[in-house]
């Protein structure tokens, strides 16, 4: 069936209808399997794992396999490539993904290329003898696109694989797969879970060829989630759509706002999704004091709960020196956007 976005998360994933079968899948708490049949063993496969599998490959549009986390899915990409391959990156992007990709740089793992992924064309001019291209879109936590088409186009052209992180869009917005693109990487652990209650990863893919290596990796490295965990991910995996549709409309109704307020000075927001940067008009202690003063909206990081959350980016030590002292990443959640406007102005009032 050719089900829209928001029918194929209620739907996807389901045991076999028949009298008596559950309507969800079962939580299979094991660590074995009996033999002559091709699970074998808990580090290889699971069925609950399966479930969300199925679910997540049918949102993307691909065979999906899902990790202990995001970082975990990122880094099996990484380990199926050769010592010293080139990869093109953003030079800007979700704080771990850039660690580990310097580490791999200064350890001679890869050699990577760091670009400005704004800058289409120098993103190609990289591209020369690469073995991946790895995008992410809008970039972490500057709300950065890349042209994607044109990238992944261009990437085709030359026979360099793609991978796009597609954790902040969704497949809501963009399907990367569809565009062309090897790989889609998610970080389960926010909208596609959605209730902060769980760290996940997948990986999505229509190479058959390309699974087998990823599988094989985890198979291997043993990043593999919980069952239950997984369980959790899937049933917050229903209400993913009506959840990101609500914080995206509230999101955007919130930066005209955010736009309009005198101690705002840039607000950033790609025009979709729920998660808004804005630059604070006053010093970096100010901006810490404005994140530690709201009661509703929690100061904590990640994003893509139901829960509203904020916080300085930059008070992380690992962060980009690129990213300004006074920015605030908001993460939109399902309250009454009245209810996070008013949590706002009265942080904003602290200064
Ligand atoms: C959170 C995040 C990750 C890492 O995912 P974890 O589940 O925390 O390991 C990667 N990319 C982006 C864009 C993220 O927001």
């Amino acid at each position: 069936m050719n089900y829209h976005p928001e029918t194929i998360a209620i739907s996807a994933g389901r045991p076999e209808v028949g009298p008596d079968a559950a309507l969800n899948p079962p939580v299979v708490l094991t660590s074995t399997f009996h033999s002559g049949g091709e699970i074998g063993y808990g580090r290889y496969g699971n069925q609950t794992w399966k479930a969300l599998e199925d679910a997540i490959g049918t949102l993307e549009g691909g065979s999906t396999l899902v990790f202990s986390s995001g970082m975990a899915a990122i880094s099996a990409v990484f380990s199926i490539l050769p010592i010293g391959a080139p990869v093109v990156a953003s030079n800007q992007g979700y704080s771990g993904v850039m660690t580990l990709l310097k580490s791999f740089q200064e350890s001679g793992r890869l050699e990577v290329r760091f670009v400005d992924v704004v800058d289409t064309q120098s993103v190609i001019d990289a591209m020369k003898g690469a073995a991946l291209v790895w995008l992410e879109s809008p970039t972490n936590p500057g709300l950065d696109l890349a042209d994607l088409t044109r990238i992944i186009a261009a990437a085709k052209n030359l026979g360099i694989g793609v991978g796009v992180d597609n954790t902040f869009a969704t497949p809501l917005v963009q399907r990367p797969l569809e565009m062309g693109a090897d790989i889609v990487m998610h970080s389960v652990t926010k909208f596609l879970s959605g209730h902060s209650d769980v760290l996940m990863g997948s990986l999505s893919t229509s190479d058959s060829a390309l699974l087998k290596r990823l599988q094989d990796s985890r198979n291997i490295s043993g990043s593999i989630p919980g069952p239950f965990e997984t369980w959790l991910a899937l049933r917050g995996l229903r209400t993913f759509p009506l959840r990101f549709n609500k914080s995206q409309e509230s999101a955007r109704t919130l930066v005209e706002r955010l736009k309009a307020h005198p101690k705002i000075s840039r607000v950033r927001y790609p025009g979709f999704g729920a998660i808004i940067s804005f630059e604070v008009d006053g010093t970096a202690e100010q901006t810490q004091k404005i994140c530690e003063s709201s009661i509703l909206i929690a100061h904590a990081t990640s994003l893509g709960g139901v829960e509203s959350l904020w916080e300085r980016r930059r008070r992380w030590p690992m962060e980009s020196l690129s990213v300004p002292e006074q920015l605030i990443r908001l993460s939109v959640g399902c309250e009454h956007v009245d209810d996070i406007w008013d949590d706002i102005n009265h942080a904003l009032a602290a200064i």
